[in-house]
């Protein structure tokens, strides 16, 4: 299943690079072979081998097998955390059906530009794995008074507060279908920071249990919550 990063329609489809070794030499795609293709458009089309090369394959694409899909709105606010930890999150997200991860910028972050390019790949290949139609989209890094003074109103932004807050689940049963997560940094949010969010209007604080989270399974641990909640 691979992720082209153009538009499908049916007809001859030459795949090179890194995807076309992929498929010749590690996949040992044959002739009359099938693979899934999607575009993040018009959704999943089926290809069918009808030549390969040493490194590159020549697929003609027929029909299309689903459309893109209709994505839960849920946004995850996280901020950047160290390469590995982050690469996970951004995976999990993708897999658990995120609409959007937003990099948001904190006193105690240890990163503050997570390489974009690095981040995207993994959600592609996330997406490529899980069967996704739409990868999620990857929005510039901000910093926190800056996404609470531009935040959208309506959109109810659940805050994960390791300091305490409503039961998840519940508050996300009751919130709205159009939500984000946020999830602060490995030494957490400063006492000034979580003030500034819980005084937002559109914050619910809410807690993931007793025990404190690392911050990627608290991201994977709240979106999933948030998909049982929506019935996603
Ligand atoms: N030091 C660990 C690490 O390296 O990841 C723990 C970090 S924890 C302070 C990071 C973030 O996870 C917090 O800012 C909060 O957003 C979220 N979190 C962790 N445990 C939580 C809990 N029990 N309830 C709500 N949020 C939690």
């Amino acid at each position: 299943r691979l992720f082209i990063d153009s538009p499908l329609a049916p007809g001859a489809l030459r795949i090179d690079g890194p995807q076309g070794h992929y498929l010749a030499a590690v996949m040992r795609l044959k002739i009359g072979d099938p693979v899934k293709l999607f575009d993040d458009i018009s959704g999943e089309w089926l290809g069918v081998a009808s030549a390969v090369g040493r490194r590159d394959v020549m697929l003609d694409v027929t029909e299309r097998l689903r459309a893109r899909e209709a994505v839960p709105d849920l946004w995850l606010c996280a901020a950047p955390l160290k390469k590995g930890r982050i690469d996970w999150m951004v995976e999990k997200a993708c897999e658990l059906g995120v609409a959007c991860v937003v990099p948001v910028v904190t006193r105690r972050a240890v990163v503050d530009r997570p390489k974009s390019e690095r981040l995207r790949a993994h959600m592609i290949e996330a997406a490529e794995q899980c069967g996704r139609t739409a990868i999620p989209g990857l929005a510039e890094t901000v910093k926190l008074p800056a996404l609470l003074r531009d935040w959208p109103a309506g959109r109810t932004l659940f805050f994960a507060d390791e300091t305490g807050g409503v039961p998840g689940f519940a508050a996300m049963r009751e919130g709205s279908a159009t939500a984000a997560i946020l999830i602060g940094p490995e030494g957490g949010f400063d006492d000034e920071e979580r003030a500034a969010i819980r005084a937002h209007p559109d914050a619910v604080g809410i807690s993931l249990g007793p025990r404190i989270l690392r911050a990627d399974t608290a991201a994977a641990a709240a979106v999933s919550l948030w998909m049982a909640a929506q019935g996603d």
